[in-house]
């Protein structure tokens, strides 16, 4: 048994050892991922269910790894928020949603572009001049930017985070809290924060219409929204009857597999004319 025991605790040694030379080795390919080109902008559009029209697009980043393949953001970004590159990276993302939003206006397609923006981000220094700097060299109304933050954001340093959105809010940017009802949620937040939208996460919409909890949590945000004046998204949206169930019950804003999934501009472009001709 104690040879057994040994064993065992020489594996745990080996695979602990394996994991971290993995994760340096996955920092050291990050952070010459964007030099080396390997991060691109997909867009995912933003439907409004009354209407049935595209107002707009979440950008979502992609790394194209050259041998492990696409690696999933949940799983890098995690990282580059804990080295700290996720502020280059960052900036990178809200310029290549910027250029895309001009690209696409000149075109004629006036798209509201919502951009994540990690809780590092926030609370940087220089985060507003950045912001509000991007809008200006792409030559963006700051109408037409949407920033998604978590209430991770707001937990961190509240006063700061109040400060820095009320900024980039006054300025005509649009704000999202994400992932909602997931984290850390309080009123508190929703009451001192300037927001104008709340993302249901995909969690609750998944089984909205087969668990009856998350029937009535999807329902409470939506009637919560109403009574606070707020625009609700729901992201996740896969199915014909949850669109359906949520326009019954006055969801305004989806987004989903059900419409599309993020899409490579040119692509996206094909959408919507495709999607408006229906
Ligand atoms: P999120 O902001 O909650 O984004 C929604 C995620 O749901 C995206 O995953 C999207 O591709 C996925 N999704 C969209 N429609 C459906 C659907 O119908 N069904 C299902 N099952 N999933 C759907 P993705 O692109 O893998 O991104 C994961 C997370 O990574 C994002 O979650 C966000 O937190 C983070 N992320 C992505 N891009 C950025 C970025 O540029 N900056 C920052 N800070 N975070 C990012
Ligand atoms: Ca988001
Ligand atoms: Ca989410
Ligand atoms: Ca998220």
């Amino acid at each position: 048994a104690k040879q057994k025991g040994k064993d065992h605790f020489q594996f745990y040694v080996a695979s602990i050892d394996q994991e971290i030379r993995d994760r340096k080795q996955l920092e050291t390919d990050l952070s010459k991922a964007l030099s080396l080109n390997q991060l691109h902008l997909v867009y995912q559009p933003q439907i409004n269910l009354e209407t049935k029209r595209v107002i707009g697009a979440e950008a979502l980043l992609r790394w194209e790894h050259p041998v492990r393949g696409l690696v999933p953001p949940d799983y890098f970004i995690p990282v580059a928020e804990n080295n700290g590159s996720i502020v280059g990276i960052g900036q990178w993302v809200l310029e290549q949603a910027c250029l895309q939003a001009k690209l696409w206006a000149d075109k004629g397609l006036p798209l509201r572009i919502a951009v994540n923006l990690s809780a590092v981000q926030l609370h940087q220094n220089t985060i507003v001049d950045d912001i509000l700097g991007t809008l200006k060299r792409y030559d963006i109304p700051a109408g037409r930017l949407e920033l998604e933050v978590t209430e991770t954001s707001f937990m961190t340093n509240m006063s700061d985070a109040v400060a820095k959105l009320h900024t980039l809010n006054r300025a005509g940017i649009s704000l999202a809290v994400d992932d909602f009802g997931t984290g850390y949620s309080s009123l508190t937040y929703l009451k001192k924060m300037p927001v104008q939208h709340l993302k249901i996460d995909k969690q609750f919409i998944r089984d909205l219409l087969v668990n009856k909890e998350d029937t009535r949590i999807t329902n409470t945000i939506i009637d919560l929204g109403r009574s606070l004046n707020l625009t609700v998204v729901a992201e996740g949206v896969e199915t014909a009857e949850q669109e359906y169930y949520l326009t019954q019950r006055g969801c305004k804003l989806a987004q989903g597999y059900f419409f599309s999934k993020p899409l490579r501009p040119a692509d996206f472009e094909t959408f919507v004319q495709e999607f408006h001709e229906k």
